[in-house]
């Protein structure tokens, strides 16, 4: 996308903030993110937005590494703003300096009743900076009453724009905005200057978030040109979020969708992030291979900016999908996990081609595994079919051609066909009553166990 207009390298970053475990609408960010990254050859920034001391916790910054670990994200650089604290006070420091951050005394009461007396008249409710009208010797007495003031930053009038890489051209009228507060009365910071600092201080080219922070954009637009000494300000790209079929968005506190309950639920990381990157997109969700299929679908022209709805069925769905498309060597890792090994005397090439298709979730692999590899205890259903099958058992070797031609002999010496000759044999062969294609199987059944489970051994 001509567009986009990478500096090179692109430097990202997403910024949760360690508050509760991440769910698949903030896999969506990171995602977003991390493949842009990808594509612009550029780098990945992990930055833990728990300035907020009091709901940040250590074990939810672990699961987000853990989370992002699993989906296939990297970071290259990960910082906590708690330990940067000194940089956003600098920050604050130049900005009361040149005048652009004030401090006020009004509290959340005080401010209530003035922007209800302003909406009765009819006026917008905005903050009418009465603060910067305070002299001396009124700030005193405000803090001789015992008030602490927290901070405001105060806009430039006018029209604010920037070329979003999803929502096009937007605009905000600074003129229309109360002067956002930046610093708290105990002198803690918002999020919005900390982040700017930071986006400033760590190179960011492009701020890939989720449009519930448009409203933001103008205000850190202002504050970059305060505090970026003539450097431009990042690129942004709002993307649409995730809602369920119902429409609702998603919280931190919606766990059933948390990228954890979905990994302990065996779903498919892969499934995650097509369902998180494409949905919402000009792409069909689709089950993929690898991440590199996204990075080379992946286009922030191409996100929707209406709505980025997903069914929390399809996941289960997509999930085996997913599975049915996986080369072993996506997989081998964690068949081994499964006790699923090259070291057993099976062609485990042959065994993942013939299971794949069969599972719905990955741990399934270890019942076709035991059926491969014994003891298992057949299903007798017809022993004098199974007496003719295991005479007509090809001797030697078996390979992919043996099922054939066992089963064509089969049928010419009883006259049995379709599932009255399949289904003894796959219960005498498997013990169940439905599985992979028995032709795959066989060879990796081989010989010595297909004989003793026609004769209704177990093997
Ligand atoms: N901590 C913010 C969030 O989780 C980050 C927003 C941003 O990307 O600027 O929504």
């Amino acid at each position: 996308m001509s567009e986009t207009k990478v500096t090179s390298p692109a430097i990202v970053r997403f910024a949760p903030s360690p508050t509760g475990r991440i769910h698949i609408g903030n896999a969506r960010t990171a995602l977003f993110n991390q493949l842009f990254a990808w594509q612009f050859d550029g780098r990945f920034v992990l930055r833990f937005d728990d300035t907020d001391v009091e709901r940040s916790r250590e074990e939810f910054a672990a699961s987000i590494v853990t989370d992002l670990a699993w989906l296939g994200i990297k970071p290259d650089v990960v910082v906590r703003q708690s330990q940067r604290v000194a940089l956003y006070e600098a920050a604050a420091a130049r900005l009361r300096a040149a005048g652009r951050l004030y401090p006020c005394y009004e509290t959340p009461d005080e401010l209530d009743r003035r922007r209800k007396r302003q909406q009765a008249r009819g006026l917008p409710p905005v903050y009418d900076r009465a603060a910067l009208h305070l002299t001396d010797a009124d700030r005193a007495a405000l803090e001789a009453e015992g008030r602490r003031p927290h901070w405001r930053f105060r806009l430039d009038p006018g029209d604010v724009t920037w070329e979003d890489l999803v929502r096009g051209h937007c605009h905000a009228d600074a003129g229309s905005l109360s002067d956002p507060v930046l610093v708290r009365e105990d002198d803690s910071f918002l999020y919005t200057l900390p982040s700017v600092v930071d986006d400033l201080d760590l190179g960011i080219t492009h701020v890939i978030r989720g449009e519930d922070h448009v409203t933001n954009t103008a205000v850190q637009l202002q504050i970059f040109a305060a505090l970026g000494d003539g450097r431009p300000a990042p690129r942004f790209a709002h993307h649409n979020l995730l809602t369920t079929a119902s429409g609702e968005g998603l919280s931190k506190r919606s766990g059933a969708l948390s990228l954890t309950s979905l990994r302990e639920h065996g779903i498919e990381a892969l499934a995650v992030a097509a369902l998180a990157v494409l949905t919402g997109t000009s792409a069909a969700v689709h089950p993929v291979a690898s991440l590199a299929e996204l990075v080379a679908l992946f286009d922030l022209g191409h996100v929707s900016r209406t709505s980025a709805k997903f069914d929390e069925a399809e996941l289960e769905v997509l999930s085996a999908r997913t599975l049915h498309i996986l080369p072993l060597a996506a997989i081998e890792e964690r068949l081994a996990a499964l006790g699923i090994t090259r070291a057993a005397a099976i062609d485990l090439d042959a065994f993942w081609l013939a299971v794949r298709g069969n599972l719905a979730q990955l741990a399934d692999a270890r019942l076709w595994w035991q059926v491969v590899t014994g003891p298992i205890t057949p299903l007798v259903e017809d022993a004098d079919l199974l007496a003719a099958a295991s005479a007509a058992l090809p001797q030697g070797p078996l390979d992919g051609t043996s099922w054939k031609t066992w089963t064509d002999s089969l049928k010419a010496a009883t006259g049995r066909k379709g599932k009255a000759l399949y289904h003894p044999l796959r219960l005498a062969l498997t013990g169940h009553e439905s599985g992979p294609d028995l032709a795959a199987l066989l060879p990796l059944i081989g010989p010595q166990k297909a004989a003793l489970r026609l004769a209704g051994k177990t093997g």
